[in-house]
């Protein structure tokens, strides 16, 4: 059930041209550096300054190439939960390096571009959360991992794409349930749980773009192919009744988290896949399995956030500690709790 009676979804962040780029651009050392040399200044300055490098999947392929670990929201906050590093630069955006300093108080955490921001996480609000819970005094309360930390404070559990069906199925069955803020993962988790959730009328711009007609015709073109579909896309409930009607192949259509497509890519005997989710994913089941073919749903589902992270920018975080990401010690705690709620279920 929607709840669209509710304040209006917040605008975008801008992408236009950040405080980061400007600096890279105007930094005499960096402009003169190939990407080499970029690539060799990284790899000794993460030795010096004892530091790891996480990225997530929908980096570019040079950062990917260069990290650590890659991987989605939960396997990042195990590693940076797991490290002994004493520095984390994550190559990702601003929500996922907020989870690692709440998970990590005693490290530090650098995001190389912090106007690397996300739709989905701006679209509810600590305010807005508070307002909702006021309606629904008993309700559990169950945020998507894409979500600032001012809001996890706010919320019973976390969970990710990876583990939202068994967060919410591990919930008492007589409570109400508010899930936030993507409303398409949440219909998704509604419709596999049988269970009855308020959903915050949120969405991610890059998988809500991702629609039905992305998806038409495409059997028809690649027989032989296996259709991966992350639940934030918007066409997520239609593909499920697609499904439940037989009009798609359930032998050969997938809802996974981008881990799950990675283990797919693995295991699978198909030759071909076709992806329904960031285009970053694909550098990575190239890599996976080089023999086989990846073609995107939408080749322009591109998070412009995910790409404001670039070498020049990784290499100034590294070289100068910069930026550096906080997180109040009281918001910590509490956004802490509904972390280790979840990972205490999966
Ligand atoms: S792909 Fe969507 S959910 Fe992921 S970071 Fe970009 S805007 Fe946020």
């Amino acid at each position: 059930m929607l709840e669209t009676d509710l304040l209006p979804v917040k605008q975008r962040p801008s992408v236009a041209y950040t405080e980061a780029t400007r600096a890279v651009e105007e930094d005499e050392e960096i402009r003169r550096m190939t990407e080499a040399e970029l690539i060799e200044g990284i790899n000794r300055l993460r030795k010096e300054r004892h530091a790891v490098i996480l990225a997530h999947n929908y980096q570019i392929p040079v950062i990917q190439d260069l990290a650590d670990f890659v991987g989605d929201s939960l396997e990042l906050s195990r590693q940076a939960a797991q490290t002994d590093a004493e520095v984390i630069v994550f190559c990702g955006v601003h929500f996922m390096a907020e989870t690692a300093a709440i998970l990590c108080p005693d490290k530090k955490v650098l995001i190389p571009d912090p106007e690397a921001g996300c739709s989905l996480a701006a679209s509810v609000t600590a305010e807005q959360v508070r307002r909702w819970k006021e309606k629904h005094p008993d309700a559990i309360v169950v945020a998507y991992i894409n979500t600032t930390a001012e809001v996890k404070a706010e919320v019973d559990y976390c969970c990710t794409s990876a583990n939202a069906v068994k967060v919410v199925q591990a919930l008492p069955p007589d409570r109400e349930i508010l899930f936030l803020p993507d409303m398409f993962l949440g219909a998704y988790v509604q419709r596999v749980t049988g269970r009855r959730m308020y959903l915050w009328p949120g969405e991610c711009h890059v998988h809500a773009g991702i629609r039905p007609e992305d998806i038409q015709g495409l059997f028809e073109r690649y027989p032989d192919a296996d259709l991966l579909l992350h639940p934030e896309c918007g066409c997520i409930s239609q593909c499920m009744f697609a499904l439940a009607e037989g009009e798609l192949p359930a032998d050969r259509t997938f809802i996974y988290s981008t881990s799950g497509m990675i283990r797919h890519v693995r295991n699978s005997s198909a030759p071909t896949h076709l992806v329904a989710t960031e285009v970053g994913i694909l550098h990575r089941m190239r890599k996976e399995a080089p023999h086989k073919q990846f073609v995107p749903v939408k080749e322009d589902a591109i998070c412009e956030y995910m790409k404001t992270i670039t070498l020049p920018k990784v290499y100034r975080a590294l070289r100068d500690m910069v930026y550096e990401v906080r997180v109040p010690e009281d918001i910590t705690q509490r956004a802490r709790q509904a972390i280790e709620r979840m990972l205490a279920i999966v």
